[in-house]
């Protein structure tokens, strides 16, 4: 069993994707190797030195202590905030699969209590979705656009590689697990051939997956949303190469919750 470097673990409502609306214990891993323009949570791209956690249920009243978090620590943790009454435990991050051998202790020990484990993902770290992918109830994966989205590791103002083929083999990958969506964020700067590739995609690799359209949720450098006409008609051309497509806006930051 591995110990995982956590940002923090709450109790809240899931505010996106297919699963909107129930109740999820979130426990959020550090580190991303991604820069999204839109990202809401720049504290989690790197490790975190402490974690903390709320001390109950929606309380939104905080303890700390040093990482790493060992998973008999995050059970107790998890059942302190009532784990049972919850439908999803949500792996996220950050990006968890970065730490593959904690998430893989994670859903091991979380798992049996009644919620489902859910791995909230950006979707291209394919050999580490593969050793955890037995432990996992629903992939919730991103399909990110070049357009709006970097590696960390890439020059300043070089132009970003797509990242279509290494997500298509991800979700090759995920169809394993009982559930699977896959989510765009649309901001105005989007363009319709990288949307229309990856839908194609999606189509290719998992034509049962869910396909989220997500209008961004305006933060930082991004400040303007996408019409809801641009809305409908894209979700009307991916809807027809997917059957379950659904548009569907963030909504944690309506109901005022984390
Ligand atoms: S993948 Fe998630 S955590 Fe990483 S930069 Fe993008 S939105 Fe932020």
């Amino acid at each position: 069993m591995s110990a995982a470097n956590l940002v923090e673990v709450f109790s809240s409502i899931q505010g996106e994707g297919p699963e909107v609306g129930t109740r999820t214990l979130f426990v959020r891993f550090g580190e991303c190797d991604l820069r999204c323009r839109w990202c809401d949570s720049p504290g989690t791209w790197k490790r975190a030195d402490r974690m903390r956690f709320e001390t109950a249920p929606g309380s939104e009243r905080w303890e700390e202590e040093p990482n790493l978090v060992t998973p008999a620590r995050l059970l107790a943790i998890a059942k302190r905030l009532d784990l049972a009454s919850h439908r999803w435990v949500s792996l996220t991050g950050g990006e968890p699969l970065l730490q593959p051998e904690a998430v893989a202790s994670a859903a091991e020990i979380l798992s049996g209590y009644g919620p489902g484990i859910f791995l909230e993902t950006h979707g291209l770290h394919t050999e580490a979705l593969a050793q955890v992918i037995d432990r996992i109830d629903f992939v919730s994966m991103d399909w990110k656009l070049a357009s709006d989205v970097r590696r960390e590791s890439d020059a300043k103002g070089a132009e970003a590689e797509p990242f279509h083929e290494a997500h298509q083999r991800f979700l090759e990958t995920a169809r394993a697990a009982p559930g699977v969506s896959v989510k765009l964020v649309i901001t105005p700067a989007s363009e319709d051939a990288e949307i229309d590739a990856a839908v194609q995609r999606v189509a290719e690799a998992h034509p049962g997956a869910c396909l989220v359209l997500q209008p961004v949720t305006p933060h930082g450098p991004v400040q303007a949303r996408p019409t809801a006409a641009r809305m409908q008609a894209l979700a009307m051309r991916a809807g027809s190469r997917i059957r379950d497509v659904r548009v569907i806006p963030q909504t944690h930051p309506l109901l005022g919750v984390a």
